[in-house]
């Protein structure tokens, strides 16, 4: 699937969204096509350069930070899918002080983490379980939900990502 950078009237990144969308938004009036990849896309009645950065034609308001949210997939992103105990291949992902010892569920208190190693430090703290944390959990930097929509950053984008950080 195609995506495509939706920017703010004022060329702030908001989001990203299909091609097919971003059509849409485009065909409704309510954004223009800033880059396109050449590619076509072709429906019953239409084709389209598929766009790759799209800008709304108003200007939205967003939070002065936005803040990636804390799912499985962000976490994964955060650590590149590294096990944060052994270095291994990250298929969970572990509170770092259990919930059932009243960890959070946040940012600075998640890790990705391998079965085995999850399995090993159980309900324990890492210093109860003898295991060490290869980077302290904190919250992503501002515009990793980025990198978690999409996986890796087209080239074409990298101008307008700049300019927001
Ligand atoms: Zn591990």
């Amino acid at each position: 699937m195609r995506s495509a950078l939706v920017l703010n009237a004022t060329y702030e990144p908001l989001s990203v969204v299909s091609s097919k969308r971003a059509i849409c938004l485009v065909l409704a009036g309510k954004a223009e096509v800033i880059h396109e990849d050449g590619t076509w896309i072709r429906s019953a009645s239409l084709s389209f350069a598929s766009p790759t950065v799209i800008r709304l034609r108003y200007v939205v308001r967003v939070p002065y930070l936005r803040r990636t949210a804390l799912s499985r997939k962000a976490v994964f992103v955060r650590d590149s899918h590294r096990c944060q105990y052994c270095g291994g291949l990250a298929d969970s992902i572990d509170h770092v002080i259990p919930r059932s010892r009243g960890g959070p569920h946040a940012w600075d208190n998640v890790a990705a983490a391998c079965r085995p190693c999850n399995l090993h430090k159980r309900d324990r703290t890492p210093d109860e379980a003898g295991m060490r944390l290869a980077n302290s959990p904190r919250p992503p930097r501002d515009g990793s939900w980025i990198d978690v929509s999409v996986g890796r950053v087209p080239e074409v984008w990298l101008p307008y990502l700049a300019r927001a950080s």
